[in-house]
């Protein structure tokens, strides 16, 4: 028999949350109550393994998982080339350089010979080296907004999303040094060995995002208003027409965006639609 295809995913922090609803959305079914280190599925074969996010990228390098879930700027930083099997469209936030406000850095190429503190070292290193800007890194594991204000450094390379934290600590972003969202990377090996089960966890997945963001719409209306009303529905979606019982009535039934509803429910009904309605659905597959 072979062994049971193993998943590595984070344990802690921001990325848990979205990756666990993401996965039990693309149909896995696991318990992952108390976070123990290993959740078998119950309807797939295949073991989840809750570790550190940090570590995953080391985990699916050397093979102990064969794919994981973590952030794009964790894999940049553990220098990982693994190959990226599909962006999450989560955990998006940017490696941004920080100054102080009274600062008078205006951008990232104004930091020649300063102190950069970061809790992304190698990136930082990677970055500035590429761009010929000698600065000298002050590696950090946390509250690295604060190290300005010690005076432990110039500058700071952190992750932000909204930015309040940067204006929190009285600092102003100057420029980006990376961009990241949670992906799902694969082991090079595994890639090939388990490329059936890689491509199908794949297809869920994709087919659990592309769910997301759209909605089923169902109305009645009768046949002389068909076309005004097919006229208002997404021209790329060819909506089902259904003839009902009732003489001179037809259902239509068509996919739309999750953020089209909320202006397209009042110009249908004014066309001529009765019986609207709006359906979650749990996956597409193109
Ligand atoms: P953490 O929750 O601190 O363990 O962060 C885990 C990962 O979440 C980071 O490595 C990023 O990939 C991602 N992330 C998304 N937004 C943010 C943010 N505003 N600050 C820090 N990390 C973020």
């Amino acid at each position: 028999m072979t062994e049971r295809m193993r998943l590595a995913v984070p344990n802690k922090g921001r990325l848990v949350e979205p990756t666990l609803a993401l996965l039990r959305d693309a149909g896995l079914v696991f318990d992952a109550h108390d976070r123990s280190l290993v959740s078998r599925v119950q309807n797939v074969d295949l073991d989840i393994l809750f570790v550190r996010t940090n570590d995953i990228a080391e985990f699916v390098g050397d093979g102990v998982a064969d794919a994981g879930i973590t952030g794009g700027d964790l894999l940049a930083e553990a220098g990982a080339q693994l190959p990226i099997v599909r962006e999450l469209g989560y955990g998006r936030c940017r490696l941004a350089a920080a100054v102080p406000n009274d600062a008078t850095y205006a951008s990232i190429d104004d930091l020649g010979g300063t102190r950069i503190a970061t809790s992304h070292p190698n990136t930082t290193r990677r970055f500035f080296a590429e761009r010929g800007i000698p600065v000298s890194v002050v590696a950090l594991s946390g509250a690295v907004e604060v190290a300005p204000r010690l005076g432990l450094a110039e500058a700071i390379v952190d992750l932000v999303s909204t930015g309040s934290t940067l204006v929190m600590n009285g600092l102003r972003p100057i420029g980006d040094v990376l961009a990241s969202q949670a992906v799902m990377v694969a082991n090079p090996a595994a890639l090939i060995s388990r490329a059936a089960e890689i491509a199908t966890i794949d297809t869920m997945i994709g087919a659990a995002q592309a769910a997301r963001g759209k909605k089923y719409l169902m109305l009645n209306a009768p046949i002389a208003k068909a076309q005004a009303i097919e006229d208002l529905l997404p021209s790329l979606e060819s909506p089902t027409v259904i003839p009902l019982a009732h003489d001179g009535m037809i259902a239509i039934h068509s996919v739309v965006g999750a953020d089209e509803v909320w202006g397209l429910l009042p110009r249908l009904k004014a066309a001529g639609a009765s019986g609207i309605l709006v359906l979650p659905i749990e996956k597409i597959v193109p």
